[in-house]
């Protein structure tokens, strides 16, 4: 029996450490396969150029599947925003490619990442893809400017003032950049635009020598916008199924009622819009600033309310870019609308307006508030002309309208309106007969 028992114990032994062998052969062979695939054919997707990460951490998101292998380089910095919006990037890329192809081939993504002036990060991903032989089929790049301080991707808008394109006119390929355009990199001394994906063509607008030119606020950067203006407080919640309107305050800025109205409407979560006379930006700056921190939209009605057709190009000219230059070194930032004088354009007005990157603007319900001198006459005025997607006329400039204004309100309130500017009511409505 004792005889058998340690037989049995040696054959188990036996069994043990073969099934032992087995198993480190097993993972050697799995170890091997990992190694080849993943070093083998797919090697060059591992590599990325260390030279052009200024910032952030290297991440790595590598996939393959029927479709493809993706191999993706991209930056983790310590700005929660800006991490989103890169992640958004590239995953909205995969899953574009996914949509539109069906032979296998490698999504390779490598990036640059540096920051300027601490205040904007520079970042360009770089998409390729390769089929199967290793060639090149499709590159694309995307390419933006995140300002750390303002929370945003830059457009040519938000780095250069409404009228560039009359003022580099000179420069090549001016015409072919819009104002929405994100395609930048802010440099030390220039911003460099590229007019599309490839990032073949460019524009270059060195801030020295275009320091009327620049919106960019920042010590470091050349340029009229000022330091001290706190960022507007947020456009409150549209619900796009209730009833809207804008109202439009010309004429002012006035010295007490301007402040009075801001007040009302941030009673109700509302904001409005006001028709500023360049004149009376240039005589209270601080009610200008105010407005526009409180996240109040600000446009133009010319410097002084002339007949803007009686006036020659360079007299249009003049009233609108002298009011431009009074709300843009107050706010930092400049209308994009403007409200002619009672109301009054032809074509010459029209074709200066567009030079200046703006748009006219009139209205759709005129409550004649100068003539009725009445506040209670103003309020019926208002309120019983009031529709979903109305504007409004009135002037901040007279007691009896503010008064009249503030029974509208609480009115409307009642009745369900929300009170937006008259670009937010451009988001929802149709303008055809506002905006020209
Ligand atoms: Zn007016």
């Amino acid at each position: 029996m004792e005889y058998r028992y340690r037989k049995n114990k040696k054959l188990r032994f036996k069994k043990k450490s073969l099934a032992i062998l087995f198993l480190i052969i097993a993972i050697i062979i799995a170890f091997v396969f990992w190694i080849t695939n993943r070093e083998g054919p797919y090697e060059k997707y591992y590599q990325y150029d260390e030279n052009n990460k200024k910032i952030g951490e290297v991440q790595h998101y590598q996939k393959e599947n029927e479709q493809f292998f993706i191999s993706m380089y991209y930056p983790k910095t310590n700005i929660k925003e800006l991490n989103k919006i890169i992640n958004d990037c590239w995953n909205d890329y995969i899953k574009d490619q996914k949509a539109n192809k069906d032979s296998k081939d490698i999504l390779y993504m490598d990036y640059s990442i540096d920051q300027v002036y601490k205040q904007y990060v520079n970042l360009k991903l770089s998409m390729n893809r390769y089929n199967e032989d290793d060639k090149l089929v499709e590159q694309s790049n995307k390419l933006f400017c995140y300002d750390t301080k303002n929370e945003k991707v830059l457009t040519v808008n938000d780095v250069l003032r409404k009228n560039y394109k009359i003022s580099l006119a000179n420069i090549n390929g001016i015409d072919n950049i819009n104002q929405d355009n994100d395609n930048l990199e802010i440099k030390k001394d220039k911003v460099v635009i590229y007019t599309n994906d490839k990032l073949k063509e460019k524009v270059e607008i060195k801030y020295e020598e275009n320091k009327d030119l620049i919106r960019l606020a920042n010590k470091n950067i050349p340029s009229n916008a000022p330091l001290d203006v706190k960022t507007p407080t947020p456009l409150p919640k549209i619900d796009p199924n209730k009833k809207m309107i804008a109202f439009t305050l010309d004429d002012g800025p006035h010295k007490t009622n301007t402040l009075r109205v801001v007040e009302m409407f941030e009673k109700y979560n509302g904001r409005a819009t006001f028709f500023q006379l360049g004149k009376n930006v240039q005589a209270y700056p601080d009610i200008v600033k105010t407005v526009y921190e409180h996240g109040f939209e600000i446009a133009s009605h010319s410097w002084d309310h002339p007949d803007l057709r009686k006036l020659d190009t360079n007299a249009v000219n003049k009233q609108i870019v002298d009011t431009q230059n009074a709300i843009f070194s107050i706010t930092g930032d400049e209308p994009s609308l403007i409200r002619p004088p009672f109301g009054a354009y032809n074509d010459n007005v029209k074709t200066v307006v567009k030079n200046n990157g703006m748009q006219i603007a009139l209205w759709t319900v005129d409550t004649l508030d100068w003539k009725l001198k009445d506040a209670n006459k103003i309020k019926d005025a208002i309120v019983n002309n009031a529709y979903d997607g109305a504007v409004v006329l009135i002037h901040d400039i007279h007691n009896f309208t503010v008064d009249g204004l503030e029974m509208a309100l609480a009115e409307l309130a009642n009745k369900g309106y929300q009170f937006v500017t008259l670009s937010t009511l451009g988001e929802y409505k149709e303008l055809k007969t506002v905006l020209r």
